[in-house]
């Protein structure tokens, strides 16, 4: 996927998530404070900006950067931090890259998830973000080739890595002083990363192959 095509599909992935705000609101209204849907549908209301400009990305790796930092500069919240650092690092990790497959979106999304790690000091079954990417990258790891062929099983595993949210206790982020609480219900933020997948998958899948 060229880098114009890789700017159509985040187009299409940030209208989706525009979408998405009513059911984001609801389960972080279940064991957050209720602001990630809109701090999420801010964030990629400035990401559809942008790419409904005149703005030309360069490569990937540019148009992925300029999408991490148009997420931190718009959203706050923990949210914002994290999801804009997901993009930075790991548009930094393919600098460079002139198409999007396979191989270079496992890349991004390893580098990726270091930085979520080194930003937030969460770690896998803390009942965050992480529980969703980490499964996703592990998907990735042992896949190459064409991103239409295997977005959908890794878009799988992260909505199976948002599912195993729910059996975890959060004890990180607004979640944490709910304990025991919090079981039962998925994370907000697992939930978005699993989102973000699944609509580049979609995407990927209903183009025509060149
Ligand atoms: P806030 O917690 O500031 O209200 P949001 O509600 O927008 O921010 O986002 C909450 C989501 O952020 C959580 O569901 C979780 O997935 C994610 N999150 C919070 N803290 C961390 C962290 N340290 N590392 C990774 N993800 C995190
Ligand atoms: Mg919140």
């Amino acid at each position: 996927m060229d880098a114009l095509t890789t700017k159509n599909m985040m187009a299409y992935v940030a209208d989706k998530m525009i979408a998405s705000e009513p059911v984001l609101t609801k389960y972080d209204q279940a064991i957050g404070d209720g602001d990630h849907g809109i701090g999420m549908e801010r964030g990629f209301k400035a990401v559809a900006e942008l790419l409904a400009s005149d703005y030309q990305p360069e490569d990937v790796s540019k148009l992925l950067l300029k999408i991490g930092s148009t997420m931190m500069a718009s959203m706050g919240g923990a949210s914002g931090a994290i999801f804009g650092t997901l993009y930075r690092s790991g548009a930094k990790a393919i600098k460079g890259a002139t198409v999007l497959d396979t191989q270079t979106l496992s890349a991004f999304l390893t580098a990726g998830l270091e930085g979520v790690y080194e930003r937030g000091g969460a770690k896998p079954g803390d009942k965050t973000m992480i529980d969703a990417l980490v499964a996703a990258v592990k998907t990735s790891e042992s896949l190459s080739g064409d991103l239409a062929e295997h977005l959908p099983a890794i878009a799988a595993s992260a909505k199976q890595g948002v599912e195993a949210t729910k059996e975890m206790i959060a004890t990180t982020g607004k979640a944490k002083t709910l304990g025991e609480r919090s079981l039962g219900h998925p994370d907000p933020g697992a939930m978005s990363m699993a989102f973000i997948l699944e609509f580049m998958s979609e995407f990927a899948c209903e183009q025509v192959p060149a």
